[in-house]
């Protein structure tokens, strides 16, 4: 069921043989450079987004949904905002909110390493003493939304993640991420729960304990650059590995002009007028993409036609 080493842009799930761990690693490199294609991020701010959006596919990975899931970082740090969303099938778009880019501009690169780890000062520059971690699962079908919410704890964005498996999956689980120019990448163990409520078994133990050894070994250069096959047969080699064939990942962000014209409806139509009275137009920018919408007056009339959807209020709080 394996397939050949490839390169990126997908998430593969493993497992070990007769053993009740299993795992996901994802690596992406064209995605995550088109991802960030419009904005240019410090670097230590590039990581914490790319070791954020490989979390966001191990979560999308890990989970049982058809719909968009979204992780949401709020800190007090200089990266106030972080959102990365993955879909079910894996299409992720992701943006970061940076105040003051001046702590974050002295180098963080050792000579030809590709990009130093965040260590744990930089995570807390980034991030804040205090902030929350928060997943969302939008259910495409039925209007389901599960949220759960975890502090920002720990040294790294790994940490939270760990924090967050265990207070809301209940399993044990262990990550580990990291991300540079070029490449994101993460991978994610868990120890699946018994077929009965009893003790896990000591084999079970055993299977488990080797496989947090192993994740432990892993280091940042494999896994943002080494086949997937290498980093499992290294780091988790005497155990019987079954790698399954990848998924896709790709970046693609689902903005569109009815999105977009939602938006400028609930904004109102006072204020979509007056904006094209002082503008001759409403152009709305994506976050995520740059994409530009370009409303002229034609347009913003007929977003406000009788029929289309009821005028806001006038008098909007
Ligand atoms: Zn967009």
């Amino acid at each position: 069921m394996s397939s050949p080493a490839s390169g990126g842009d997908e998430v593969r799930r493993f497992t070990v043989e007769n053993r009740p761990v299993r795992g996901h690693f994802v690596r992406i490199g064209g995605a995550w450079r088109a991802l960030r294609e419009h904005r240019d991020y410090p670097a230590p701010v590039r990581e914490l987004l790319g070791q954020a959006v490989s979390a966001s596919v191990l979560l999308a990975a890990t989970l049982k949904f058809r719909g968009t899931l979204t992780l949401q970082l709020h800190g007090n740090g200089c990266a106030r905002m972080l959102v990365s969303q993955c879909t079910h099938d894996f299409r992720v778009r992701a943006l970061v909110r940076i105040d003051d880019h001046a702590p974050l501009e002295r180098p963080v690169a050792g000579p030809g390493t590709g990009g130093a780890a965040l260590t744990p000062e930089l995570f807390r520059t980034l991030v804040g003493q205090q902030g929350r971690l928060a997943v969302t699962v939008e259910a495409a079908e039925r209007d389901v939304r599960y949220q759960g919410v975890v502090p920002l704890v720990g040294d790294s964005f790994a940490d939270c993640l760990e924090e967050y498996f265990a207070s809301s999956e209940q399993l044990p689980t262990r990550v580990r991420l990291a991300a540079d120019d070029t490449h994101a990448a993460g991978l994610v163990i868990q120890q699946l729960p018994g077929r009965t409520d009893a003790e896990p078994s000591i084999e079970a133990q055993s299977a488990w304990s080797d496989a947090e050894r192993g994740i432990g070994t892993v280091d940042r250069h494999e896994l943002l650059g080494s086949p997937v096959e290498r980093v499992l047969t290294r780091n988790f080699g005497r155990r019987d590995l079954r790698l399954y064939s990848g998924t896709p990942v790709r970046f693609e962000c689902r903005c569109g002009p009815e999105r977009v014209a939602g938006l400028l409806r609930a904004l109102g139509a006072d204020e979509v007028r007056d904006v094209l009275r002082e503008q001759g137009a409403v152009t709305v920018t994506c976050d995520f993409c740059n994409r530009p919408y370009r409303f002229d007056a034609v347009d913003v009339e007929g977003l406000f036609a009788s029929g289309a959807v009821p005028d806001a209020p006038p008098s909007l709080q």
